[in-house]
């Protein structure tokens, strides 16, 4: 019997890059297996590897903490030729989104509000009537488009997650429950009119194939159209340590100079945008038909544009820093969490999002330093977190046991979460956010 032996030869190497701004630093590269997901070109530049993470909304069942469990690689590249951040897609879209998905967007207060407002202005600004069209692509639960349904402006939902479709159509918010992309926009436009507005609010960065989304925008957009998009922008990550926004069903993370590049390719124009507060710092842009040139760039599009190059969001070398703020905010919760443990407090999470489970899986933080997570969504109660196994409960659980530090794990909430939280003063709780860096107050 002759045993397996092992050729070292035949194992794949893994690349060793000389940072040229430090010829003594060696750092070990993995490079992506697939190209650039906007322009194919090789990824071979690391921004932050993450090490091994789950499906950061695959909340696990009692029964399921006896399986195996899933772990993918997590590890943000950026692409040297239209510097697109993107981690490499190791599950499928549709195993993600498809079927049941936990987030429900209403169960957010402000997000619900910020929805609300950007009706009210973008129906203004555009003149929209019953004689218009909406289509929003990402519709989740219609929390947006009940506003469009309350003014009489018909309207149409694209949503791929058949429970959260399910919650819009109750509303009275026409949806239909799909994918989006050229096939559908081709089928949308055969059943109905093409839309005067499209919105696409935080999906560009689930998308898995990004051109052909775009491509099934410029589709369904009529020739006049506006389209609006919101995602996080990219600056506010790196500048806001946001490295916890890196998760797996989060392919791709925009700057502005990156996303004129796409939209360009497919003859869509930015020509206006703006910033916004939402999940830790957005961009809203607006985007026409290239020809349309009746609506011009405004000043804020050069601005945005003018800061990014000032920034060195064209750099390489921009990217390559961020790998050791992320480091050290690790060592900083730890160091917080490790403290607050061996003087015997109690630390319970509150919030159990997809960002929370990146930071607590990458910090390696599970019941040994945080004793359970709430959440107000009732989908998540009496699960687990992925991955760290963290239990989730309803919000009441915090009165019955009344811990000494509350770590709000959606820190993009702050404000909402901290009044919601006022009265766990009364028993001398303390607040904590670990970013941008850890503050207890
Ligand atoms: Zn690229």
């Amino acid at each position: 019997m002759t045993h397996p032996t092992i050729n070292t030869s035949d194992t794949t190497p893994a690349a060793v890059v000389v940072n040229p701004t430090d010829a003594a630093a060696l750092t070990r590269v993995t490079p992506a297996k697939g190209g650039c997901r906007f322009c194919g070109t090789p990824l071979r530049h690391s921004v932050v590897d993450l090490g091994m993470s789950p499906l950061c909304e695959n909340f696990l069942t009692a029964e399921q903490l006896n399986e195996p469990e899933a772990f993918y690689p997590l590890h943000a590249y950026v692409c040297d030729q239209c510097y697109l951040v993107q981690v490499e897609e190791y599950v499928h879209g549709k195993e993600i989104f498809g079927g049941e998905y936990a987030y429900f967007s209403s169960y957010s207060d402000s997000w619900l509000e910020h929805a609300c407002k950007y009706v009210e202005m973008i129906t203004l600004r555009l003149g929209l009537t019953e004689d218009h069209f909406v289509v929003e692509l990402a519709s989740n639960d219609g929390y947006l488009l009940k506003n469009f349904v309350a003014r009489g402006i018909p309207c149409l939902g694209v949503e791929p997650a058949d429970n959260v479709a399910a919650e819009a159509v109750k509303k009275g918010v026409p949806t239909t429950v799909r994918y989006f992309g050229v096939n559908t926009a081709n089928e949308l436009i055969a059943a109905g009119p093409q839309a005067d507005l499209m919105i696409a609010n935080n999906v560009l960065a689930h998308v898995p194939d990004l051109n052909d989304f775009v491509a099934g925008m410029r589709i369904v957009l009529a020739p006049t159209g506006v389209l609006t998009v919101e995602f996080p922008h990219l600056v506010c990550l790196i500048e806001g340590n946001q490295f916890d926004t890196i998760y797996q069903e989060h392919y791709c993370y925009y700057s502005l100079i990156t996303l004129e590049k796409v939209f360009a390719a497919h003859g869509l124009t930015i020509f206006d945008v703006d910033e916004l507060t939402t999940h830790g710092g957005s961009l809203r842009i607006y985007v026409r038909h290239t020809p349309h040139q009746a609506l011009p760039v405004s000043d804020a599009v050069t601005n945005i544009r003018q800061r990014e190059l000032d920034g060195g969001y064209d750099r390489m070398d921009t990217y390559r820093a961020f790998a050791e703020q992320v480091a050290e905010t690790k060592r900083g919760l730890l160091d917080f969490l490790i403290r607050a443990k061996r003087e015997g407090k109690r630390v319970a999470g509150y919030g159990a999002p997809g960002k929370g489970n990146t930071l607590l899986n990458y910090c390696g933080v599970r019941e040994d330093f945080l004793d359970y997570v709430v959440d107000r969504n009732p989908y998540k109660h009496h699960k687990f977190l992925p991955g760290t196994h963290i239990p989730v409960f309803p919000p009441e659980k915090l009165a019955e046991t009344k811990p000494d530090y509350i770590l709000i794990l959606p820190w993009n909430l702050r404000q909402e979460i901290s009044q919601q939280l006022e009265y766990t003063r009364e028993w001398g709780a303390q607040l904590v956010v670990p970013i941008p860096e850890l503050t207890v107050f």
